[in-house]
């Protein structure tokens, strides 16, 4: 991997106006390289190269596309090792889940595969006599992606096989704290044929941001990450007449109901709650314990936490690794201190955890609060680490209520034999993605993902069939060949008939 994390702009790689970033290796705590942080003359740069490229990219057909996408999804498939290892590298997550993640990303290209059905439009014969309509769908132009540290390639991939598919050119700007990924992405889609211009990458904070956000050359900006930022995105995005989906923050719930399968739902909540560290916007971060069930479940869920294998993401036996920061361990350790403070019972407190030969490592043990109660500040925010939290109710409608009065509403999940349950939760939670006894319901490429409530902000989930209407504008045509009937000039309003 490079020492300095360049830009990648026209198909070259630029260093750009001097201002650098640190990446670190969270296994070990010390700076890796540096990324370049761009400003307004890199995001300006890059326009221009999307806006060089639209024309040929735009005009090639939807199945030169597609082959330019199988191509890709073959290239992805052979360096998916490799492309695992840099996310781990700057990440921290396991190796396994992070070969996971890359898997989940190149669904989404194969569901870009499909780009000429996909945007095959409607056709209407004689809505008058001698008149048909049809409609079409076209690329929006040059469109771009903000994307979260957790999942550095996974979530790009969201975004970029459908908007390129589509016929539009893309600007991304990947997390500054692990931007590696993003380098490998732009060499595979140039090596599967995209041409040099239609995909840049540029790196960097806020300020690459507002540049991208306030620039007139882009159409449309697909945007994940925290709550608060997605809500500055969207109505700064609008604000510039773009169109803006933004993904925001969670706090999903898995509701465990007495009649469940309760090994089965304690494994269920030791992988959503602490794979990838908690570092996952669909992982569950609060059980809702219901009826008795409360007790078994901290019987079965305490020892298991406190076996957690938190080790370097490398390690072929590690189940966690370390947090992405020093500064976001510090955070997630604050929520805990906090929790105590409120008075949650602490059941598993990792705080202490060392490692040996890795003192430095961003690390913290599972943590596990009981009797957390809903006006506590660790269930209401979204604490993003490796923290679960029982909540205790007496019954099925108390659940629900928790779930729908929640300031987020991105993923949720009941665990339960009995379907009356489980149908009844499914229609009426007010939450955008919900699982049946699945805790991590993250749905595939050919679905769509978005949640409600404040974790997206927009009209379109992203990926799918949404992600098509997203990146596409739709027009209608009506259409008369001058050989029918000539009715002269009028002045009506035309109906049918
Ligand atoms: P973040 O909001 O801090 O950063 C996301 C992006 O916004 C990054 O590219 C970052 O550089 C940029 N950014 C950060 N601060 C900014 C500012 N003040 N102004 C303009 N741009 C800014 O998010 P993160 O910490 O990288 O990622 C974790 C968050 O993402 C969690 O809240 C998680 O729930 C959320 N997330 C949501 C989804 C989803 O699908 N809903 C998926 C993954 C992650």
């Amino acid at each position: 991997m490079d020492q300095i994390v360049q830009h990648v702009i026209g198909g070259q790689r630029i260093n750009g106006g001097g201002r650098f970033g640190e990446v670190f290796n969270p296994a070990t705590g010390s700076v890796a390289r540096k990324v370049a942080l761009g400003s307004r003359a890199e995001v300006d740069a890059a326009v221009r190269a999307a806006t060089g490229a639209l024309p040929e990219w735009a005009a090639a057909t939807p199945l030169a596309r597609a082959r330019v996408m199988f191509r890709f999804r073959e290239l992805l498939e052979a360096n998916a090792k490799e492309l695992a290892a840099i996310i781990t590298a700057e990440h921290g997550k396991v190796l396994s889940d992070a070969a996971g993640e890359v898997t989940r990303g190149l669904e989404v290209v194969e569901f870009a595969t499909g780009i000429p059905d996909l945007l095959k439009g409607e056709f209407s014969d004689q809505v008058g006599r001698g008149v048909d309509s049809f409609s079409l769908r076209q690329p929006l132009g040059v469109v771009a992606g903000i994307t979260p540290f957790n999942f550095p390639a996974m979530v790009p991939l969201w975004m970029v096989p459908i908007a390129l598919a589509c016929g539009n050119t893309f600007v991304l700007k990947p997390s500054e704290r692990d931007p590696s990924a993003s380098l490998m992405l732009a060499d595979l889609l140039r090596e599967a044929g995209l041409p040099a211009g239609a995909f840049n990458v540029v790196h960097g904070d806020k300020e690459a941001v507002d540049a991208i956000l306030e620039h007139p050359g882009i159409a449309a900006v697909s945007f994940v990450g925290s709550t608060p930022i997605a809500e500055y995105i969207y109505r700064t995005g609008t604000a510039h007449g773009k169109r803006v989906q933004a993904l925001g923050g969670a706090k999903n719930h898995m509701v465990v109901m007495p009649d469940a399968d309760l090994e089965q739902a304690t494994d269920a909540l030791m992988g959503a709650g602490y794979g990838a560290a908690g570092e996952r916007c669909m992982a569950v971060s609060v059980a809702v314990a219901v009826g008795g069930v409360g007790d078994a479940l901290i019987d079965r869920l305490a020892p298991r936490v406190r076996a957690l294998k938190v080790a370097p993401g490398t390690d072929p036996e590690a189940e966690m690794g370390p947090l992405v920061t020093r500064q976001h361990l510090e955070k997630v350790r604050g929520y805990v201190d906090t929790g105590v403070a409120e008075g949650a019972k602490l059941v598993v407190d990792g705080r202490d955890l060392k490692l040996q030969g890795y003192e430095n490592g961003f690390y913290l043990g599972g943590c596990l609060f009981d009797e957390v109660k809903p006006d506590m500040k660790i269930y209401r925010d979204a604490i993003f680490g490796p923290v679960l939290s029982v909540v205790r109710v007496p019954k099925f409608d108390d659940a629900m209520a928790l779930s729908n009065d929640h300031e987020y509403g991105n993923g949720t999940a009941v665990f339960t034999r009995d379907g009356d349950t489980a149908r009844a939760f499914m229609h009426g939670v007010n939450v955008g993605m919900v699982g049946i006894n699945v805790p991590i319901p993250v749905p595939v490429a050919y679905h769509s993902f978005g949640g409600w409530k404040r974790s997206l902000f927009g009209d379109h989930a992203i990926y799918g069939r949404e992600g098509v209407r997203f990146y596409t504008k739709l027009k209608t045509v009506t259409s008369r060949w001058p050989t029918g009937i000539r009715a002269g000039a009028q002045y009506v309003m035309p109906t049918t008939g």
